[in-house]
């Protein structure tokens, strides 16, 4: 089915650097393809070398003027550009849709949900606040001002082709940074598109730059970045071994760093929890994005008391799930990204069917749909060791494991290099308390399974990295305190 948008020229396939909408240097394009059908929707700019330099050429001409534009001014640009992504949102989330796979309702709803962090940084834009700070001796008056950071490189993955670089570009326009933003090799036709949009809104030429690029191409742009000084901060939202890299190679230039990196979600039932709630709680967080998202529960112990009827009501809704293509408004689960995320799902299950687990729906592939898709699953007797419980599945696969006692299902959930989201379903007060405590995780669910919001922090600990995004504190990653001390006033 062809790819139609009320705005067609919203489907871009050129680069916005300096103000100008540009090819690769030496004209090189890929493909973006269609992950339900393998089609190409489009073909956009290869970029390397000369393309990142350009990019941060432009960035840094542009910081000067953009950091002494006024708050106000700023905010008033981010709030025209989240009232634009909002009108657009159904070609925004079609767009979305298309090259990642995602149901088209989720599309829309990633809309929104950038829109939202755009709309809360423009507010926090205007609320850089400094202190006075009373000064130990006399004749003296001290301040601590938060200035903006400089140019800022923004590095995406594909699981959120919109909310991922929304929550980077926002507070960095907010705060005052110019920015250069390489997406994910295989979505890259939504930033584009919102970039346009931020160029209508009035987002000055050379403010934000974005260059995208294939996958063998990734490191050249992104080296560049990393080895030129002008880039003060680099943002990164991937998996940890590439976070890793980044953080090393980044050590020269010693950049300010927010990595938010992959996770291994823990997601525990205790014996007094709402079931049917801890069930609902469970389909919202792991199979949004048919699995595909960090913050998914990729570990979920059920104490023995309900095991079985906790397994038997997710079954019954796992079973429901309506997998299909996005164009399909009946379609609750998409095709994966690619063949290689389907190739490590199926890694999993066979792991785990070897070592001792059992299916209690699905298991599979779906062959008829197309090479990308996989069937809904819950496998029980999972057990520490397994593949699936060690990484991110990054699919549609829930691994119950039993358990009896709540100290060793906590030191458990913790027993990971991982330290991103956990989960607990209690009606205990003292055990909320408890529990929330001792998980090592950035973010906490309590009777919860949807967490992200524009106004709280989201970001991890361990080896999912470090640094916040949206809330108050999201600002601050793109902003730097100076102290100004003024003497001889007595
Ligand atoms: P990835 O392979 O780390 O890629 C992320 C980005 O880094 C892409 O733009 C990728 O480009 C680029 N990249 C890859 N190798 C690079 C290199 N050597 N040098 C410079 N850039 C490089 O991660 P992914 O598979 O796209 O995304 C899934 C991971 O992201 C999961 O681990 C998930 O948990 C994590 N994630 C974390 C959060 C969070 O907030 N903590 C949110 C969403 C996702 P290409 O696309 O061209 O490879």
């Amino acid at each position: 089915m062809p790819l139609t948008l009320r705005r067609s020229d919203l489907l871009l396939s050129a680069n916005p650097i300096a103000g100008q909408w540009c090819g690769a240097a030496g004209g090189r394009r890929f493909d973006v393809t269609d992950p339900a059908s393998g089609a190409v929707i489009a073909r956009v700019p290869d970029g390397g070398l000369v393309d990142a330099i350009a990019a941060v050429d432009a960035a840094h001409a542009a910081f000067p003027a953009w950091r002494a534009t006024p708050a106000k001014q700023r905010a008033q640009i981010l709030k025209r550009w989240n009232d634009l992504i909002l009108a657009h949102q159904d070609d925004l989330g079609r767009l979305i849709s298309r090259e990642q796979g995602k149901p088209l309702a989720e599309g829309r709803g990633e809309v929104a949900y950038a829109a939202s962090y755009v709309e809360w940084f423009a507010e926090e834009a205007t609320r850089a606040y400094g202190d006075v700070i009373p000064a130990p001796v006399a004749g003296r008056r001290m301040l601590a001002v938060r200035e903006p950071v400089g140019v800022i490189a923004a590095i995406t993955p594909w699981n959120f082709p919109a909310a991922m670089i929304a929550r980077k570009i926002a507070p960095a326009l907010a705060a005052g940074c110019t920015v250069v933003a390489k997406p994910a090799e295989d979505t890259p036709l939504t930033s584009l598109a919102l970039a346009r949009l931020a160029e209508e809104a009035g987002v000055p030429a050379g403010v934000l730059n974005l260059v995208t690029a294939s996958r063998e191409r990734a490191a050249e742009v992104v080296d560049v970045w990393l080895a030129d000084a002008r880039v003060r901060k680099l943002t990164f939202t991937g998996s940890t071994p590439v976070g890793r890299h980044l953080a090393r190679a980044s050590a020269d230039t010693l950049k300010k760093l927010s990595l938010e990196l992959g996770g291994n979600a823990p997601f525990i039932v205790f014996e007094d929890a709402d079931l049917d709630a801890a069930v609902a709680g469970l389909m919202v967080s792991k199979f949004r994005n048919g699995g595909q998202t960090c913050v998914c529960p990729n570990r979920i112990y059920v104490h023995e008391a309900v095991h079985d009827a906790f397994v038997d009501k997710l079954c019954a809704q796992v079973a429901a799930l309506q997998v299909g293509p996005a164009s399909d408004p009946a379609s609750q689960i998409g095709p994966m990204i690619n063949a290689r995320a389907v190739e490590k799902i199926e890694r999993h299950v066979r792991d785990a069917l070897a070592r001792g687990a059992r299916i209690a729906t699905g298991g599979a592939r779906l062959p008829q749909l197309g090479g990308n898709y996989f069937q809904p699953t819950v496998l029980t007797d999972v057990t520490a060791g397994m593949e699936c419980a060690c990484e991110e599945t990054f699919g549609p696969v829930a691994p119950v494991t039993r358990f009896s006692d709540e100290a060793a299902v906590v030191a458990e959930a913790n027993g990971t290099p991982y330290g991103l989201a956990s989960y607990f379903y209690t009606r205990d007060a003292r055990r909320i308390w408890r529990v929330a405590e001792a998980l090592e995780s950035g973010l906490v669910g309590i009777n919860e399974g949807a967490l992200a919001a524009e106004a709280a922090p989201f970001g991890g600990i361990k080896a999912s990295g470090y640094g916040r995004e949206g809330s108050r504190y999201g600002l601050e990653e793109y902003m730097h305190i100076k102290y100004l001390c003024q003497g001889g006033l007595d």
